[in-house]
């Protein structure tokens, strides 16, 4: 298949071995299996606190949740801004997890690195060039989602924004793509996490919540990212998700199973 390769830094070519990226020491890319968990967003000190202690005794490495929600429509919950960064920074300095959080705005990236260790590019903003452009001019490692209609050659041009502004830690995040099916929210594409592996050196994290939508498919599919060769996952977990705060509920595995998936891929990771 002949794709255009009008990316450079993103692609293989030019960096024929693995990006491995290093942070305070948990390394991200090549053999590592990187795992995210937490709530879709983040509501109370007391919520990420607990969630962050069950993703640490889980065995996870990052604690994910966002502060900026940005929500289809203009009358949902929109998260609860810098207020929760810092409860999220708290959490995660107090369970020894990194964290992740989404930003939308170039305005809010410096604050974002303030609090946060990996900044997270929704689906939503792949294509917001300008956002990609500040993130060219930070070190905080990016994890990029693919857009929910991107191509893999619009996906890695879209890193390319970042790396070519002199940022060199992204990884790129599947994350599910819009198909004409409907029983599931998205449909994760699993042959994109080896067509990305050739074609770039970057991590690729599977996002099995978003790509299904339902809880009771992230375990099967989080099993079949690993196996695909995911450098990591990034999962939802709520203690209450029939009550959290957006829709993500729905998606959102309880700690239990959480902590069953991590177990089961441990072992798996024996097999693959
Ligand atoms: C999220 O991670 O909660 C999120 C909004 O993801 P996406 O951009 O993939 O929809
Ligand atoms: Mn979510």
């Amino acid at each position: 298949i002949k794709i255009s390769k009008s990316y450079k830094l993103a692609s293989r070519d030019f960096h024929p071995d693995d990006t491995i990226i290093d942070i305070k020491g948990v390394k991200i890319g090549g053999d590592n299996l990187t795992i995210m968990g937490g709530p879709c967003a983040v509501e109370t000190q007391e919520q990420i606190d607990e969630i962050a202690r069950l993703v640490k005794a889980a065995g996870g490495q990052v604690l994910r949740g966002g502060a900026f929600k940005p929500r289809t429509g203009p009358y949902s919950f929109q998260g609860i801004g810098v207020e929760g960064l810092a409860m999220m920074a708290e959490a995660g300095r107090k369970h020894g997890l990194l964290t992740i959080t989404e930003v939308m705005t170039p305005e809010y990236v410096d604050v974002c690195c303030e609090y946060a260790d990996i900044l997270q590019v929704g689906t939503r903003n792949m294509q917001n060039f300008d956002l990609l452009r500040k993130l060219g001019t930070v070190k905080t490692p990016v994890l990029l989602k693919r857009g929910f209609s991107a191509t893999y050659d619009e996906f890695l041009n879209a890193a390319e924004y970042i790396l070519a502004g002199g940022n060199p830690n992204v990884m790129l995040c599947e994350r599910g793509i819009r198909t004409f099916e409907t029983y599931t929210r998205n449909t994760l594409d699993l042959a994109a996490i080896p067509v990305l592996q050739g074609l770039s050196h970057l991590p690729v994290i599977s996002d099995p919540s978003h790509g299904t939508g339902r809880r009771e498919l992230v375990e099967p599919m989080s099993k079949a990212s690993v196996a695909a060769g995911a450098n990591g996952l990034i999962i939802e977990m709520h203690t209450d998700p029939d009550n959290s705060m957006t829709g993500d509920g729905v998606q959102s595995l309880f700690p239990d199973q959480f902590a069953k998936l991590l177990k089961e891929l441990e072992q798996l990771g024996n097999l693959v």
